[in-house]
C-alpha cells in the first residue's frame, strides 16, 4: 500500500508509516516511527548530549478511523537519555499526551460529537466505551465554557450599542436568589452572581472591573429598585428600561384594582 498518502490523510507530520495491516475486518493497525531522530531535552532543551536508550514496549494510540476501520497508530516508546543533564526520558508526541490512550484528533472528535448527542450515541458511532466518552467530555467541557465565556465578554466589550439584561433568578422557587447578567443583543450570559440586594450587586461590580469597562447602552431589568439604583451608579449614561413582562404584571394589577373598585359602586346603583 502507498504509505505516503495514508501519512498525508492522518495529518500527523511527526511521524513516517512503516507499515499498514488490517489486523481484523474491523480494525486497522498502523506501525509508525517519529521523523526525527532526536528530541531535546526537556531540562537543557537541546538535542546535542542526548542519546537513544532502547525502547519500552510499543504504544497503541486510538486515532481518527481510516477507511471506516477503527484504526491504532502502534508507535515507538523510544527512551532517551541527556548526557549533560543526566537525565531520562521517554520520546513525547504531539499528536498523543503522555500515558495517554486516545490522540488528541480523537479526543476532539468525541467531544464535538458528545456535545451535539448523548454520551451513549457518541460512543455507539465511535464505537468507544461510554465511560471514557464522559470522561474526555468532562474533562473538556470546563475549558470549552471558559472559551465561552472569553467570547461572550469580548463580543460585548467590543460592539456597538450594547443592550444589557439583568434579571434575578432562583434555583428552586423561594429559595436563594441569583442575579444574572446577559448581553441581549448577542444572546449570550455574561455572568451569574450570587445575590440580588444592592450590597450584593455593589461588591460584584467592585470586584469584576471588566463589568465596570462595559459601555451599554441601555439595560434591561425590572422594576427592582436594588437593580435601578445599582445600574445607575455604574453605567449614569445608560437608559434604564423596565422590561414588558414586569411592566404587564402592573398594568394588569391595576386595572383590577379599578375594576374591583368600580364594579362596587355599580353594584349599589
Ligand atoms: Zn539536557
Amino acid at each position: 500500500m502507498q504509505t505516503q498518502y495514508i501519512n498525508e490523510m492522518l495529518n500527523l507530520p511527526e511521524l513516517k508509516i512503516c507499515q499498514i495491516h488490517l489486523h481484523n475486518t474491523e480494525e486497522l493497525h498502523i506501525e509508525a516511527e517519529p521523523v526525527f531522530s532526536k528530541q531535546s531535552c526537556p531540562c537543557c532543551k537541546s538535542d546535542e548530549a542526548v542519546i537513544r536508550k532502547g525502547r519500552n514496549e510499543a504504544r497503541s494510540i486510538r486515532h481518527l478511523p481510516v477507511f471506516d476501520k477503527k484504526t491504532y497508530l502502534l508507535v515507538p516508546s523510544i527512551r532517551m537519555y541527556c548526557v549533560n543533564c543526566a537525565i531520562g526520558f521517554v520520546w513525547s508526541y504531539d499528536f498523543v499526551r503522555p500515558k495517554q490512550r486516545y490522540s488528541q484528533l480523537f479526543r476532539s472528535r468525541i467531544v464535538e460529537h458528545a456535545l451535539g448527542s448523548t454520551a451513549a450515541h457518541s460512543a455507539q458511532m465511535q464505537q468507544t466505551p461510554v465511560s471514557t466518552v464522559q470522561d474526555m467530555h468532562n474533562k473538556a467541557v470546563p475549558m470549552l465554557s471558559e472559551q465561552l465565556i472569553e467570547r461572550a465578554w469580548e463580543e460585548a466589550q467590543e460592539g456597538s450599542n450594547l443592550i444589557l439584561g439583568i434579571d434575578d433568578f432562583s434555583i428552586k422557587k423561594g429559595h436563594r436568589y441569583n442575579t444574572g447578567i446577559h448581553n441581549l443583543r448577542g444572546a449570550t450570559m455574561l455572568d451569574v452572581m450570587p445575590g440580588r440586594k444592592l450590597d450584593d450587586l455593589r461588591k460584584y461590580a467592585s470586584e469584576h472591573p471588566r463589568f465596570r469597562m462595559l459601555k451599554p447602552k441601555a439595560v434591561v431589568m425590572d422594576l427592582a429598585q436594588a437593580y435601578h439604583t445599582w445600574i445607575r451608579e455604574c453605567f449614569p449614561f445608560a437608559i434604564r428600561i423596565a422590561d414588558r413582562f414586569h411592566v404587564h404584571g402592573y398594568v394588569i394589577d391595576s386595572v383590577q384594582e379599578v375594576r374591583k373598585s368600580v364594579q362596587q359602586t355599580l353594584m349599589s346603583v
